[in-house]
C-alpha cells in the first residue's frame, strides 16, 4: 500500500473530468480501478457498479456485506474541468509548496479517498461489528448519474454517511436545492409599424417576468430558515434572449432562471406551482404560447435533523455546531437511501473549482484522526449485526 501522499498523487494523476459538455467529459474508470485495487488489498469486498461504458460507481465493503448497518464514507471520483492556462502548476501533478498540496481534485475531492484509506487500513473485517462502506461515485459535478443510479437500485449501504466534500472539517447538515428552468414565450413576427401584424414575445415575457418576481416575493414571505446565510429561497433571472431586429415584432423570447429552494420545499411541487403561476399570464392573447423546460432534473434540498445521532457525534468530535452550506452535494440522495448523512471533509470550498486548487497539509492528520473516530463509533463499537 502506498503512503497517503502517494495515493493522492496517483489519484490526481488520473484525469476524471465530468462535464455536461461531452467534449470535456472523461471516463472515471481509471480512478475507480485504482481505488478498487487498494481497497481489495485491504480486504474490502469490491463491487464496481457500471453506469455506462465509461463510468462506474465503486462500493467497497469491509465487514459483513449482508448487514450494511454501519458507516458509509462517500466521495465523488470526478472533478470539474480546468482552465489550463490559468494554473501555476500542472493540474494532474500533485505539487507540494508552502504547506499546501496543489492539484485538480486536491480539495474537491480525490484527497479524501486517500485519507479514508489511510484511516481504514488499521482495521480488519474481524475488528468491525458493523460494516464500513467506502463509496466512490461518478458524475457528481455534472449529472449526478452515479448517486442517482444507487438510488434507483435502492441499494442498502449503511445507516450513517459522511460525504467528504471540503468543509474545513466542519459538519454540515443542510443545503439548499437547485432548479434551473428555461421559460419560452412564442409569438408571431410581423412588421414593427403595425402591432396587429404579430404577437410580441418580448411583451409576453415582460408579463412573465413580473409574475416571477411576484411569485418570488410570496415564496420568500412563506419560507425562511435562519441557519442559511441567505435565509430565504432565491429565484435569479439569469439570462434573457429574444428577437433580432428593431423593425420586427419579436417572435420568440427565452429566459433562464435559477431557483434555490430551502429544505422542506419539494421540487416537483415548485415546478407545478411555477407552471400554475405562469400559464394564466398569457391567457388573454391566444397568439402567445408559453413553455417551461427544466434544464436539468434538479437537486433537492438536504437537511438532516439537528438532533440526529450522526449530527450530535460529529459536533462532539469536531467542536463545531453543524451548519449549512451554499453548495449542492449528493447528500439528498444518500438521505433518500435511508442514510443519516453529514457533509464533512478536509479543505475549503473556496479552493474548489478554480485554478491552483489545493489542500492545506495541516488538514491531513486531523482528517485521518476524525475518520478513525467515526469508524470506531459506527463500525467497531456497535452491537454486532446478528444481535440487533
Ligand atoms: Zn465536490
Amino acid at each position: 500500500m502506498p503512503a497517503v501522499l502517494d495515493m493522492m498523487r496517483e489519484l490526481i494523476a488520473r484525469p476524471s473530468v465530468s462535464c455536461t459538455d461531452p467534449s470535456f467529459d472523461q471516463s472515471n474508470l481509471a480512478v475507480v480501478y485504482l481505488l478498487a485495487d487498494w481497497l481489495d488489498a485491504l480486504g474490502f469486498a469490491i463491487d464496481i457498479d457500471p453506469i455506462c461504458e465509461r463510468k462506474a460507481n465503486l462500493i467497497a465493503t469491509l465487514g459483513n456485506p449482508a448487514c450494511r448497518n454501519g458507516l458509509v464514507l462517500s466521495g465523488h471520483t470526478d472533478t470539474v474541468p480546468y482552465d489550463a492556462g490559468q494554473w501555476t502548476f500542472d493540474p494532474f501533478k500533485l505539487t507540494e509548496r508552502d504547506q499546501r498540496l496543489y492539484g485538480l481534485g486536491s480539495a474537491d475531492m480525490k484527497s479524501f479517498f486517500a485519507l479514508v484509506i489511510e484511516a481504514a487500513r488499521h482495521y480488519a473485517a474481524r475488528d468491525l461489528q458493523q460494516s464500513l462502506v467506502i463509496l466512490a461515485t461518478a458524475d457528481e459535478e455534472s449529472s449526478m448519474s452515479g448517486v442517482k443510479r444507487l438510488l434507483k437500485e435502492g441499494m442498502k449501504l449503511g445507516r450513517y454517511a459522511v460525504i467528504g466534500e471540503p468543509t474545513d472539517l466542519k459538519p454540515i447538515r443542510m443545503h439548499k436545492g437547485v432548479m434551473l428552468e428555461a421559460i419560452r414565450v412564442r409569438g408571431h413576427a410581423g412588421h414593427s409599424s403595425d402591432p396587429a401584424l404579430g404577437a410580441n414575445a418580448i411583451e409576453g415575457m415582460h408579463a412573465v417576468l413580473t409574475e416571477l418576481i411576484a411569485w418570488r416575493a410570496e415564496l420568500q414571505a412563506k419560507y425562511r430558515h435562519s441557519a442559511f446565510k441567505v435565509a430565504v429561497p432565491t429565484l435569479n433571472l439569469g439570462s434573457i434572449h429574444g428577437g433580432d431586429n428593431p423593425n420586427r415584432i419579436c417572435a420568440e423570447c427565452e429566459t433562464q432562471i435559477d431557483i434555490r429552494p430551502l429544505p422542506g420545499m419539494d421540487l416537483a411541487e415548485l415546478q407545478h406551482s411555477l407552471l400554475q403561476r405562469l400559464l394564466p399570464v398569457l391567457a388573454d392573447d391566444p397568439r402567445l404560447s408559453l413553455q417551461v423546460v427544466p434544464l436539468f432534473e434538479g437537486l433537492p434540498a438536504f437537511e438532516t435533523p439537528a438532533e440526529a445521532e450522526i449530527v450530535k457525534s460529529c459536533e462532539r468530535l469536531t467542536g463545531h455546531a453543524a451548519g449549512a452550506v451554499a453548495f449542492g452535494t449528493e447528500a439528498p440522495f444518500l438521505s433518500r437511501l435511508g442514510l443519516d448523512t453529514i457533509v464533512m471533509g478536509p479543505g475549503s470550498i473556496e479552493q474548489a473549482h478554480q485554478p491552483d486548487e489545493y489542500l492545506a497539509l495541516d488538514q491531513i492528520q486531523p482528517t485521518i484522526a476524525l475518520l478513525r473516530k467515526l469508524i470506531e463509533r459506527y463500525c467497531v463499537e456497535p452491537v454486532p449485526c446478528r444481535q440487533l
